[in-house]
């Protein structure tokens, strides 16, 4: 867990160099900066994240990182955790890293999460002058089975920044973020051979299981399976289940191949200008989670571990068989904007099998934001995804 560390450590730290633990370290403080996007804020050089590694680690130990946040703006702030090293229970990786073993990229094997609006507990106080520590353990999520030379470089923001010194709320809506860039921060260490390679935490999840021998219907979905939750919530989920295959079908539907001229406004809404390659990109992931859905037993775990309250449900994008549903999902529609159905659209899309999209934006106002300012992002965002397929009636 993420611990508080003194001002007077922080100043050391980020002055001196390296703890003494960790002397040799590859240690490469980063400034933030202001963002290209418009919702950034100008508070460049005043927070700063660093991350610093031992120079090696044994096959099969933790690799133990350690994150820093610094905050020298003089004032307090909360900072939203969401995808920070901040957010870690467990010293889970969450998709903020991205590693490297020799110059080759490995694959993310953790969790994507979708989220409602954050709560105050998504926020943690961070004081004029405080360095806020965090723990992570990039073997959760990364396959750490070989020696080699690793590179982990962290590739993530502040989301949402308040200065607590204002009249300030506890927590804001989606779409009223002010976000903070945090640059790039890599660090380098060697991984020796000694012990037994040990997978991430995905790996020791049952994969749900998977029927090749039922016959084909192409018009509607194979049916799910359940773990835990109560008769109530297998049904209203088996019923999204079903919804969500529609919306599916009815996003293929709803984008021609060819693109009509002009393109469908429900496409230049969330997906933004026409362009020809985007418009494919966009329809083959709704043409692949319908396929998905006809092909594959999905699992949905009604009672999973790590939700928290701020959260609709999540999925590891390699595992496409799974899918764990949280507390914003039972409190959501079942149909329509931020429903059941679309929620499993939009984690469906998050399967690498179907397209591997990310989460760089949450809510209504930033999707239609991203369409507009960056569409090849917007493509290759789930609730955009969502958003679409919900706009649809079924
Ligand atoms: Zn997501």
């Amino acid at each position: 867990m993420s611990t508080a560390v003194g001002a007077a450590i922080a100043v050391s730290l980020l002055v001196a160099g390296p703890l003494p633990a960790l002397a040799g370290a590859p240690h490469h403080p980063v400034t933030s900066q202001q963002s290209p996007d418009k919702d950034a804020v100008s508070m460049a050089g005043q927070f700063s994240a660093t991350l610093t590694a031992q120079p090696r680690y044994r096959l099969g130990e933790p690799i133990a990182l350690t994150f820093d946040l610094h905050n020298a703006t003089g004032r307090d702030h909360s900072v939203l955790e969401w995808n920070t090293p901040l957010e870690n229970p467990d010293q889970e990786v969450l998709d903020y890293l991205r590693v490297s073993r020799d110059g080759g990229e490995l694959g993310y094997a953790g969790r994507v999460i979708k989220r409602g609006d954050p709560e105050p507990s998504d926020y943690r106080l961070i004081r004029a002058g405080e360095t806020l520590r965090s723990t992570i353990d990039v073997s959760t999520s990364f396959e750490i089975t070989e020696p080699g030379t690793y590179t982990a470089t962290l590739d993530t923001h502040l989301r949402d920044v308040i200065d607590r010194s204002a009249d300030a709320p506890a927590a804001r809506a989606l779409g009223q973020f002010t976000r903070v860039d945090l640059g790039t921060a890599s660090v380098t260490f060697e991984v020796v051979a000694g012990g037994t390679p040990r997978l991430p935490l995905s790996a020791a999840l049952q994969p749900g299981d998977q029927t090749a021998d039922r016959p084909h219907l192409a018009d509607s979905p194979k049916d799910p399976k359940f773990v835990g939750g109560t008769a109530s919530r297998r049904e209203a989920t088996e019923k999204a289940h079903k919804n969500a295959y529609k919306y599916a079908d009815k996003s293929v539907g709803a984008l021609p191949n060819p693109a009509p001229n002009p393109a469908p406004n429900r496409y230049i809404t969330w997906f933004g200008k026409y362009q020809k390659d985007r418009y494919a990109l966009a329809r083959s992931h709704f043409v692949k989670i319908r396929e998905h859905m006809e092909d594959t037993v999905i699992t949905y775990d009604l009672e999973p571990a790590g939700c928290k309250s701020s959260v609709y449900a999540y999925v590891y994008p390699n595992q496409p068989t799974k899918i764990y549903l949280c507390g914003q999902f039972w409190k959501a529609p079942g149909t329509g904007t931020d429903s059941k159905a679309g929620t499993i659209v939009h984690e469906q899309s998050h399967f690498t099998v179907n397209g591997g999209t990310d989460d760089y934006k949450y809510g209504q106002d930033a999707c239609k934001k991203l369409a507009k300012d960056d569409p090849d992002k917007a493509v290759m965002n789930a609730d955009n995804h969502e958003y679409f397929a919900e706009s649809i009636s079924i």
